[in-house]
């Protein structure tokens, strides 16, 4: 018998998500887009478990995909959201009542807010605003604390003989953390790794961002995270935004030069009327210059339609880093 409250599963033919090896799947969470979000399944000799579950929306999908992969509820033992930011946790309260079995594994920051989400629904509120937190993110339900595991800097979790390592890096979030995972060589990067989608990896050169997100982008917190992430010489990330990618040394460098750009950026606007507005410009049209010089295959509109909000949700979050240099 099944009495799952979310039965009223997203098309199938909307459903993708793709084999990358190493027992892991990158399942497309549907946010706004096809190709925005991500979210990863992990398998290991029967044992199950979701990286990231994307919004609330996007439960009927993860249970679709298990479905078709002959997955049973009750062999999910783990869910492991990088932070708390609902694009990457909102789905977590609602997955934790489907799997009975399953245990969350948080950041200490990030435990109570998933335990009583009062706190993050206004930040994001704020963030967001009241239609499109609704419609794109849906509900956030609570965890029953005794489900919940904080992971500090360097827990290790044996994820039934395979060896998960959780890292603190805060930069995008002081309640972020990556996994490094032995078995792939990888690293599940959340958003500390930055975002790069794979349209616009097309041409000479790759396209990496660093989604500044409000409210706690930290330049050099971030670059020393990078470095830290680096330092593991992993063969291959997984970001959220988008996918797996593999040439990590370079994508790794220009992020840190897109933190230092986008911070000078902002220090640039610091006495600017409508600064939110002037950044979200001017690092909007860096980015178009920089792929169409890169011969990217796309044009203004089309690069626009795939980075558009980010830059503005960027931009959000440097305005709200330059005010709290300022205090
Ligand atoms: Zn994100």
């Amino acid at each position: 018998m099944n009495d799952s409250l979310h039965e009223s599963a997203a098309s199938p033919a909307q459903i993708s998500y793709q084999h990358l090896g190493f027992g892991i799947t990158c399942i497309d969470t549907l946010l706004h887009r096809p190709g925005l979000a991500c979210c990863y399944l992990i398998e290991h000799e029967g044992m199950a478990g979701f990286i990231d579950t994307g919004t609330n929306n996007s439960i009927p999908i993860l249970l679709e995909v298990l479905r078709r992969k002959g997955i049973s509820r009750e062999r999910v033992a783990y869910i492991m959201p990088t932070h708390v930011h609902l694009d990457h946790a909102g789905g977590c309260g609602g997955l934790m009542q489907e799997f009975p079995n399953a245990e969350l594994l948080v950041h200490p920051r990030g435990a109570r807010h998933l335990i009583d989400p009062a706190r993050l629904v206004q930040g994001s509120l704020k963030v967001y605003g009241p239609a499109d937190l609704a419609d794109k993110f849906g509900e956030l339900l609570p965890v029953a604390s005794d489900r919940v595991r904080e992971m500090p800097d360097e827990s290790e979790l044996d994820f039934n003989g395979r060896k998960l390592l959780f890292l603190d890096t805060p930069g995008h979030a002081r309640h972020h953390y990556c996994l490094y995972d032995e078995l792939s060589q990888g690293v599940f990067t959340g958003d500390s790794f930055g975002a790069s989608y794979p349209e616009l990896n097309s041409g000479r050169a790759r396209f990496i961002f660093p989604p500044s997100t409000p409210v706690q982008f930290d330049p050099p917190v971030w670059i020393a995270t990078l470095d830290r992430l680096m330092s593991f010489k992993p063969s291959r990330i997984f970001v959220t935004h988008f996918g797996m990618h593999e040439e990590v040394d370079v994508l790794g460098e220009q992020l840190k030069r897109g933190i230092k750009d986008y911070a000078d950026t902002a220090l640039e606007f610091v006495a600017a009327e409508n600064r939110e507005e002037r950044i979200c410009q001017a690092i909007l049209q860096a980015s178009i210059n920089y792929l169409l010089d890169q011969h990217c295959g796309l044009d203004v509109p089309a690069i626009k339609q795939l980075i558009q909000l980010d830059m503005e949700l960027n931009a959000k979050g440097l305005e709200h880093w330059l005010v709290t240099q300022e205090s």
